[in-house]
């Protein structure tokens, strides 16, 4: 079986029908290519910029807006600490299903914390060196109304910690390009508990689905809707 992705999971929540047309049927819709440009640009930007690419062509095709939008991402203090990598498939199981997805980035600065002796300790307190990594996600439009409980935040998440054990230093944050603001959610061994059942309900759900009745509700914006009625 294919991992579960952020968006799979997204979609099986907003309509099982929609899911099945998607990802069982595999019918793709064509949407208005406006409609990503503007990310799609500064993903890539972003993703060359951090693997010490020159930029210097690509930044002369950005119109003013996206040179904006360039400046609060190269100014913002997550994208400035150190880089590990940048468009990074990470995946990981929960219960029995496999569950993954593409970071925009990943990145980290050294602290010395510990787990054991908090904020602030220092090596001579007893405290061990260890790094606070922080998974970016940059939105030119706008971030999810929900974001602790967004599959993005929880798929990442649960993937880098199995990946790095990471013991509580591991951060989510999505980078408001728009606004100029972060959001930062922290994971906490009760979210990794939390996080971890939620998943493995949404995908049982989905495997065990058969019975993929319309949803009326998200119906009016669906673009499978030609093919539903
Ligand atoms: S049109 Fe409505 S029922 Fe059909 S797939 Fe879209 S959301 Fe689901």
């Amino acid at each position: 079986m294919n991992s579960f992705s952020p968006n799979m999971l997204k979609t099986f929540e907003i309509c099982p029908k929609k899911y099945y047309f998607k990802y069982v049927q595999n019918i793709s819709v064509p949407q208005p290519v406006s409609f990503f440009e503007k990310g799609k640009k500064i993903h890539a930007l972003a993703n060359y910029y951090l693997k010490g690419a020159d930029i210097s062509n690509l930044l002369r095709e950005l119109s003013f807006e996206e040179h904006q939008i360039w400046e609060n991402l190269l100014n913002n203090e997550f994208f400035q600490k150190s880089y590990v990598n940048s468009e990074y498939n990470l995946s990981a199981k929960v219960g029995d299903f496999w569950i993954g997805g593409r970071l925009d980035a990943l990145m980290k600065n050294l602290s010395l914390t510990s787990p054991l002796a908090g904020e602030g300790a220092s090596l001579a307190d007893g405290g061990l060196k260890s790094d606070i990594y922080y998974i970016l996600d940059y939105k030119t439009g706008s971030i999810p109304k929900n974001p602790e409980y967004d599959y993005q935040t929880m798929v990442y998440l649960i993937c880098a910690d199995r990946l790095l054990k990471t013991y509580g230093t591991l951060k989510f944050v999505y980078i408001d390009l728009k606004n100029n603001k972060n959001c930062v959610i922290e994971f906490t061994p009760e979210r990794r508990i939390e996080y971890t059942e939620k998943l493995t309900k949404i995908c049982t759900e989905i495997s065990q689905t058969q019975d993929v009745a319309s949803s009326s509700d998200n119906c009016k914006f669906c673009e499978y809707v030609k093919f539903c009625f």
